[in-house]
């Protein structure tokens, strides 16, 4: 790896994503960390700099579609392009109750559709190279299909995310709309969504399903412009959003988004994964 390799992580100010932003700089690589507050994202890159790091900031707000924009268009004036997108800006508002969907619609739209409209706006800009570009999606275990407590109860629908010729964009969106359609009209405890920590689950889920479409979608491209995209769950982490609860140090949490952004050039498809350490599928 050189500083010639453009990493983006987002929210990457505090937590999961600051963290990965300083093991991926300490490969070698640039690192231009984004965060939705200008004055914290400089002061986070300013400590990873003053440790030798290659990091630059910007600011990336990933649910204001003008904020995304700007980004991408200075990425692509600075460096033509980029290497890898980490999607790591999430919220969570679960945390004290465990069905609260209150702040359903922005956690929807931050968790999944930030993130999806983020890889949508910098797939154009992703290099060519002989051991592809990478994204990586941070999820959580949450979002999986077949959790046995927090599945989605309609079985139909849960086979048609599972089935590979059913799945598409339409019906992941679909999916979260009807939800989000519920939480309006106060229908939602009787529609058989995930029992626990449900508008964050679902949006998790809905990464997931996104993250297996687009792998797929990807995989057609010709050698020298493939594009991997993964995504893992860090375990239970001790950052802000769990209130610093949790049995695995932020470092621990980043350390399989840096293994999948730096995969050698042999490259292990493993299209959704746990950590590294468990290995179990959480699609
Ligand atoms: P933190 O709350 O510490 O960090 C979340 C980051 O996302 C912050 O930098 C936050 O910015 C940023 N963010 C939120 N909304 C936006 C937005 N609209 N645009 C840009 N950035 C945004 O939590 P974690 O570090 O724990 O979480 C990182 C990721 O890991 C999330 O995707 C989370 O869902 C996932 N995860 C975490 C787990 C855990 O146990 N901690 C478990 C499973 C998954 P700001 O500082 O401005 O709020």
């Amino acid at each position: 790896w050189s500083s010639d390799t453009i990493a983006v992580v987002t929210g990457a100010n505090r937590g999961i994503g600051f963290e990965i932003a300083r093991q991926i700089a300490s490969h070698g690589l640039t690192v231009i960390l984004t965060s939705r507050e200008t004055k914290v994202g400089e002061e986070a890159a300013k400590v990873l700099q003053e440790g030798g790091l290659n990091v630059m900031f910007h600011q990336l707000d990933v649910v204001d579609s003008s904020s995304i924009e700007l980004f991408a268009d200075w990425v692509k004036q600075t460096f033509g392009g980029i290497d890898i997108l980490v999607n790591n800006a999430g919220v969570n508002f679960n945390a004290d109750s465990a069905n609260s969907v209150e702040f359903a619609e922005k956690v929807i739209d931050t968790n999944y559709f930030g993130t999806k409209n983020m890889i949508k706006a910098l797939i154009p800009l992703m290099r060519p190279s002989a051991s592809g570009a990478r994204i990586v999606n941070v999820s959580s275990r949450l979002g999986r299909l077949n959790g046995r407590r927090n599945r989605i109860g309609n079985l139909s629908l849960r086979q048609q995310l599972e089935d590979d010729s059913s799945l598409s964009e339409e019906l992941i969106d679909q999916t979260v709309t009807t939800f989000l359609e519920q939480v309006k009209d106060g229908s939602w405890t009787s529609g058989g969504w995930p029992q626990v920590f449900t508008d964050y689950s679902l949006s998790k889920l809905a990464v997931n399903s996104y993250t297996r479409l687009m792998s797929r979608v990807l995989s057609d491209r010709p050698e020298g412009q493939k594009v991997y995209i993964n995504c893992y769950c860090p375990g239970w982490v001790k950052t802000a959003m769990t209130g610093w609860a949790g049995h695995t140090s932020p470092e621990e949490g980043a350390d399989t988004a840096v293994w999948l952004a730096l995969l050698p050039d042999q490259f292990v498809d493993l299209a959704i994964l746990n950590r590294i350490k468990k290995t179990s599928s959480i699609a």
